[in-house]
């Protein structure tokens, strides 16, 4: 591919489309939202405007510089590496749409006005499931019949693949290697972990929804079934025990809020509720890297990435001070200052910056 082409990422969700324009060398040129997007102002005449806008702010002279468009596709089922989207891969996209309801319908909603709109040029899918189809069969099933797990392709799928490939692959940049016994924490608005053994996911947290595992912005995170059957039972509805467990639940639902800054705030003016929720966040985390150590007979690197992996210093202070019997201790003020290496232990720990956009324009370029 020349340097002078131009890679569209689209991200499309319910009702926003995230992109960003990159030049083949993975240089970004812009990124933007578009939101609101809904049944008057649909998917395709969203993606028109985005084109529309990117001539007219002259990143683009023509829509022929565009010479292929990566889309993330949330889930991918059993698909265990990216691809140029063909029709058979399209059918593939939305049969797995069963499994993510909320998010492969607006994937291909987008492939599809791409495919309108620039016809001749490559689409390729990016999934965030395929970081983790290494993981054994072991640790992907859950406890409940095997012929249930079947038929209903129920296990373990894990998400934020794109992020914990790009930290992977980041990390080899920079020590020359991937550690051999790694655990990335990507802690975003939707947070979760991933055991990397030589570079391969050996498990993580989110499960066959993005619901399980650590408490996150809105997630509810790890809770009991039968927490939820009785919630069902009790309210005698369970339509919308979906909705609150997906968006009025994780740091939400304890503080009122989902932003870690403004919890943080609360903290410091001594209300309960945020210091709860931050204790909670930060216990699941201690839990999950604990546990995730054992797995791999050990740790050599710990990294922190996304909104509040990168930024929040007292999140990551507060989860590494009982990890001292793992060889984790920080420098405080490199810790305070966000700095790349925070340890002062045996254990690495780092801060690194995620950019997932830049890790599917680097699959799009792997796969022309
Ligand atoms: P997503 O991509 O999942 O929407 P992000 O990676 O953007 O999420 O992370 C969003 C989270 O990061 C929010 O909880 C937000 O409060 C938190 N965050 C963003 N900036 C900061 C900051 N400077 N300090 C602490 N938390 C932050």
């Amino acid at each position: 591919m020349q340097k002078s082409n131009k890679i569209l990422v689209l991200n499309c969700g319910s009702s926003s489309i995230k992109y960003a324009l990159f030049t083949a060398d993975e240089r970004e040129l812009c990124h933007d939202i578009v939101e609101n997007i809904d049944s008057n102002k649909t998917h395709t005449k969203a993606i028109q405007n985005i084109l529309l806008s990117l001539q007219q702010q002259k990143y683009v002279s023509s829509y022929s510089e565009i010479t292929a468009v990566g889309h993330r596709v949330v889930h991918g089922k059993d698909m265990t590496q990216n691809h140029i989207i063909t029709k058979k891969i399209q059918k593939k996209i939305k049969e797995a749409g069963v499994l993510a309801p909320l998010h492969n319908p607006h994937n291909i909603e987008g492939i599809i006005a791409i495919q309108k709109l620039l016809p001749k040029i490559p689409n390729i899918a990016v999934f965030d499931t395929a970081f983790h189809t290494t993981i054994p069969e072991y640790a992907v099933l859950y406890g409940i019949p095997l012929s249930l797990s079947k038929k209903y392709y129920i296990k373990r799928y894990g998400f934020h693949g794109i992020s914990y490939q790009y930290i992977c692959e980041e990390l080899k940049k920079k020590l020359g290697k991937i550690p051999g016994k790694l655990i990335i924490c990507h802690l975003g608005n939707g947070s979760s972990i991933c055991a990397i053994k030589n570079g391969k996911s050996i498990d993580t947290s989110m499960g066959f929804t993005p619901m399980e595992g650590l408490m996150m912005g809105t997630r509810c995170g790890d809770v009991d079934v039968g927490a939820v059957f009785h919630i069902a039972a009790m309210r005698k509805e369970c339509r919308d025990i979906d909705h609150i467990l997906n968006f009025e639940s994780g740091l939400k639902g304890i503080a009122g809020t989902n932003d870690m800054r403004m919890i943080w705030k609360k903290t410091q003016q001594k209300n309960k509720t945020a210091q709860l929720a931050l204790d909670m966040y930060c216990y699941r985390l201690q839990k999950y890297i604990s546990a995730y150590s054992a797995v791999l007979g050990g740790i050599d690197a710990l990294v922190f990435t996304a909104g509040i992996g990168e930024n929040a210093w007292y999140v990551r202070e507060k989860v590494c001070q009982s990890l001292s019997c793992l060889g984790i201790t920080l420098d405080r003020k490199k810790n305070r200052e966000n700095k790349e290496k925070i340890h002062t232990g045996k254990t690495k720990v780092y801060v690194i910056p995620t950019n997932e956009e830049k890790m599917i324009v680097r699959e799009v370029g792997r796969l022309l």
